[in-house]
C-alpha cells in the first residue's frame, strides 16, 4: 500500500536545489581544505561582510535611534508603517516625472518577499509571466511553487544584454499578465538607456501587459547610461516597481523592501490587482517595526558621498574584472558591466581540455584554486559563468589570477 504521507508536498516545491545559495554552498563544500590559501567567494552577491562595503553610519544610527525611542515595539500594519511608506514614495519620486503617494507603496520583507507577493498575485489570475534569460532564479522558483506559467524572453549579449523585444512579442498571448525587467541587471550588469526602457514600455503597452521592474540595484550604476527608473514610463504602461535597501545600502540582512505602483493615469483602477496585493500582504510577516521606523532617516539622510564611494569601488572592480577576464584564454566577457555587482562570462568549453560544462568548471575551480563562481546554468545560461565583482579589491585580483592559472592549466593550447 502506498505510504499515506507520500502524497504530501509536491515535486514542484522541492526544485530549490537549483538556487544560487544552494549551488554556492555545494561548491564551498568542494573547496580543498588542504589549500593554505584563503577561499575566494565570487559566487553570491553579498558584499556586506567586507569593510569597504560597510553601510553608512547614518543607517546604523537610524536603527539605534528607532530602537531606543521605544516607539517601534508594536506590530506594524500589514501594508507598512505610514511614515515608512511616505518616505519610500518621496525617495522614489525624486527620479520620476510625477509624485508617488504613500498609497502607492507597500512595504515588504526585502525584495524577495516583493517578488513572492507579485508572483502569487499573478498566479491567482491564471496567467503567464515573461521572465528574462539569463535571469534571477528566485522568480522561476516562486512561479513553480505557485504554479504560474513562465515564458523566457532573451537578453542579447551582443547588444549590451538588451531585452529582445521580438521575443517578448512572440511569447505574449491573452493570458500574459506581465513582463519582468531587471535593471540594473543581475546577472548581466546591464544598465538600460532611457531609449531602450521607452521601447520596452511601448512594447508592453501595445501588448497590453504590465511591467514589473526589479530595481533592487537601482542607482548602483557606473557606466555611460545613468540609472533611469522604469516608473518614468508609468504613463505609457502601468509599472510595478520592486526594490529594497539590501543592495544600495549593503544591508541585505535588514530585510526591508517595497512594491510600488507607478500608475499616474490610474490605468489599473478597474483591475483587482491592488486589492489582491493588499490581501496577499495580510499573509506575509511584515518587516521588523524598528527597521521601518528607521527608514525615513536612512532614505533622507544618507550622503551622496556614501553612494558615490560605493559606486566608484564597483566601477573599478567591474573594469578590472572585464579587462582581466578578456586576457584569459578560454573565457570571454562580451559586455563590460555598467551596474549591479555581476558580470556574465562565456566559457569556451571546446578550448578546455577536460572540462565538460560550466558546472564541471566550477567544481574543478573550487577544488584546485579555492575559488567559487556561479555556473551560468543556475541563471539560465549553460556554459557561462556569473562572477561577482563586489568583493574587496585585493580579493578580486587574487581570484582573477587564480582563474587565469586554472584556465591556462586546462587549456588545449597549453
Ligand atoms: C538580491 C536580489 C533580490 C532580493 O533582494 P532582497 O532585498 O535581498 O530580498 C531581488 N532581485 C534581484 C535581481 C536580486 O539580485
Amino acid at each position: 500500500m502506498e505510504n499515506r504521507w507520500s502524497r504530501l508536498g509536491s515535486a514542484k516545491s522541492t526544485e530549490s536545489h537549483n538556487n544560487i545559495k544552494n549551488v554556492c554552498a555545494m561548491l564551498k563544500r568542494n573547496l580543498n581544505t588542504a589549500d593554505p590559501r584563503p577561499p575566494i567567494l565570487l559566487g553570491h552577491g553579498d558584499p556586506s561582510a567586507f569593510p569597504c562595503f560597510r553601510t553608512t553610519p547614518v543607517a546604523e544610527e537610524a536603527i539605534v535611534d528607532a530602537l531606543k525611542s521605544a516607539k517601534f515595539n508594536s506590530y506594524a500594519p500589514s501594508l507598512g508603517l505610514l511614515q515608512a511608506r511616505r518616505s519610500i514614495a518621496e525617495y522614489l519620486s525624486r527620479d520620476l516625472p510625477y509624485k508617488l503617494t504613500p498609497d502607492d507603496v507597500f512595504v515588504t520583507s526585502g525584495c524577495k518577499d516583493a517578488i513572492h507577493v507579485m508572483i502569487t498575485v499573478l498566479a491567482r489570475a491564471g496567467s503567464n509571466v515573461l521572465l528574462p534569460r539569463p535571469g534571477f532564479p528566485r522568480y522561476e522558483a516562486c512561479a513553480a511553487f505557485s504554479q504560474l506559467e513562465v515564458r523566457h524572453y532573451e537578453l542579447l549579449p551582443e547588444k549590451g544584454w538588451e531585452v529582445c523585444l521580438d521575443s517578448i512579442e512572440s511569447l505574449t498571448d491573452d493570458k500574459t499578465a506581465a513582463v519582468v525587467v531587471i535593471n540594473p541587471g543581475n546577472p548581466c550588469g546591464n544598465v538600460y538607456s532611457h531609449q531602450h526602457l521607452r521601447e520596452i514600455a511601448e512594447t508592453a503597452k501595445k501588448l497590453g501587459i504590465l511591467v514589473i521592474a526589479d530595481e533592487v540595484y537601482g542607482h548602483l550604476s557606473f557606466g555611460d547610461d545613468p540609472f533611469v527608473p522604469m516608473g518614468s514610463f508609468g504613463s505609457v504602461v502601468p509599472v510595478i516597481t520592486l526594490g529594497s535597501i539590501s543592495k544600495r545600502w549593503a544591508v541585505p540582512g535588514w530585510r526591508l523592501g517595497w512594491i510600488v505602483m507607478n500608475d499616474p493615469l490610474k490605468m489599473l483602477q478597474e483591475s483587482a490587482i491592488v486589492e489582491c496585493i493588499k490581501s496577499r500582504l495580510d499573509f506575509s510577516s511584515e518587516p521588523v517595526t524598528f527597521i521601518q521606523g528607521a527608514i525615513p532617516k536612512i532614505l533622507q539622510d544618507t550622503t551622496e558621498q556614501f553612494f558615490s564611494s560605493i559606486n566608484s569601488i564597483l566601477k573599478e572592480a567591474a573594469e578590472k574584472c572585464f579587462s582581466k577576464v578578456n586576457e584569459i584564454p578560454c573565457i570571454a566577457c562580451p559586455h563590460k558591466p555598467q551596474g549591479s555587482m555581476f558580470v556574465m562570462v562565456k566559457l569556451e568549453v571546446s578550448l578546455l581540455e577536460d572540462i565538460k560544462d560550466d558546472m564541471d568548471f566550477c567544481l574543478k575551480l573550487a577544488k584546485e584554486e579555492s575559488v567559487v563562481v556561479l555556473p551560468g546554468a543556475v541563471v539560465g545560461m549553460k556554459n557561462w559563468l556569473r562572477v561577482t565583482f563586489a568583493v574587496e579589491p585585493l580579493c578580486l585580483e587574487d581570484g582573477l589570477e587564480r582563474i587565469k592559472a586554472f584556465c591556462h592549466r586546462h587549456s588545449v593550447m597549453r
